[in-house]
């Protein structure tokens, strides 16, 4: 009589597994167009991007290339092409996708660009750049979201990106100069050692002002002993820290 029992009972948690697939396919946002949301990457191109001014081509064709949906943790996968930041863990966000793509678009990436970014973060922003062609370097100061973030790139393909953990307020002195700087934490100052790791007529964008209130996103461009900048949007990013 219990012997008899045994296998229903197996085939039956079988079954309930087999059914569960599904149910986590549509949790984490896949079930829509398989594991690839290429058509929700193209609503977000053109529905928060395009429709907002960003024109170039390099970036656009790298906002539709990166699954950003494989950024953000399992619980947020079903917002991942939604018009806002979402969190990554420690307190930390990944920006909203037009900020991203707006960024990506004033530095100017692609073949033959060296790039800094500072606020490694998720790994999305490091991953946009480095599929228009350029050469990424990016700098975490927290420990945990550097070590899963390196592994993430290397997983998802982007293993050229070089990544460190570290303060990023020194830059990286070993692979300057950058032609471009991308900041993605707000500070209270333009960090003196990224302006000297810029090349002549180097840009860097960064969020300049108070941690927890509206900052300015800045262009900043270094002209021989001097730099020029300029005030692009009012923005909202998480604090850049300091090692202690
Ligand atoms: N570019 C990221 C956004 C990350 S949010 C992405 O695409 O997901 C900002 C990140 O900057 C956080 O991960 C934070 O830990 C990091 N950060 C803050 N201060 C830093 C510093 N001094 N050096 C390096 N990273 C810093």
């Amino acid at each position: 009589m219990r012997k008899g029992l045994e296998l229903p009972r197996r085939t039956l948690i079988l079954l309930l597994c087999i059914a569960l697939v599904p149910l986590i396919d549509v949790l984490t946002g896949d079930a829509w167009a398989g594991d690839n949301r290429a058509e929700e990457r193209e609503a977000m191109v053109t529905e928060q991007i395009v429709a907002r001014g960003v024109k170039d081509p390099v970036t656009l064709a790298a906002m539709r290339e990166v699954p950003r949906h494989k950024f953000v943790p399992l619980l947020q996968t079903f917002y991942a092409y939604n018009d806002r930041p979402l969190p990554i863990g420690h307190g930390q966000t990944i920006s909203q996708p037009f900020i991203v793509a707006y960024m990506t678009e004033v530095i100017q990436p692609g073949p033959g660009k060296k790039i800094l970014e500072i606020g490694t973060g998720s790994g999305y922003q490091a991953a946009i750049l480095a599929a228009t062609g350029a050469e990424v370097y990016t700098i975490e100061i927290i420990p945990a979201l550097a070590k899963a973030t390196a592994k993430r790139l290397q997983d998802l393909g982007y293993g050229d990106v070089k990544t460190k953990e570290a303060d990023g307020y020194y830059g990286w002195a070993e692979h300057a100069p950058f032609d471009a700087i991308i900041v993605t934490a707000a500070t209270e100052f333009v960090p003196p050692p990224l302006i000297e790791q810029l090349k002549d007529q180097g840009l860097m964008i960064v969020p300049v002002g108070s941690p927890f209130f509206v900052q300015t996103l800045m262009l900043v461009q270094k002209r021989g002993e001097t730099t020029t900048s300029a005030n692009l949007m009012p923005v909202r990013f998480v604090p850049f820290r300091r090692a202690e």
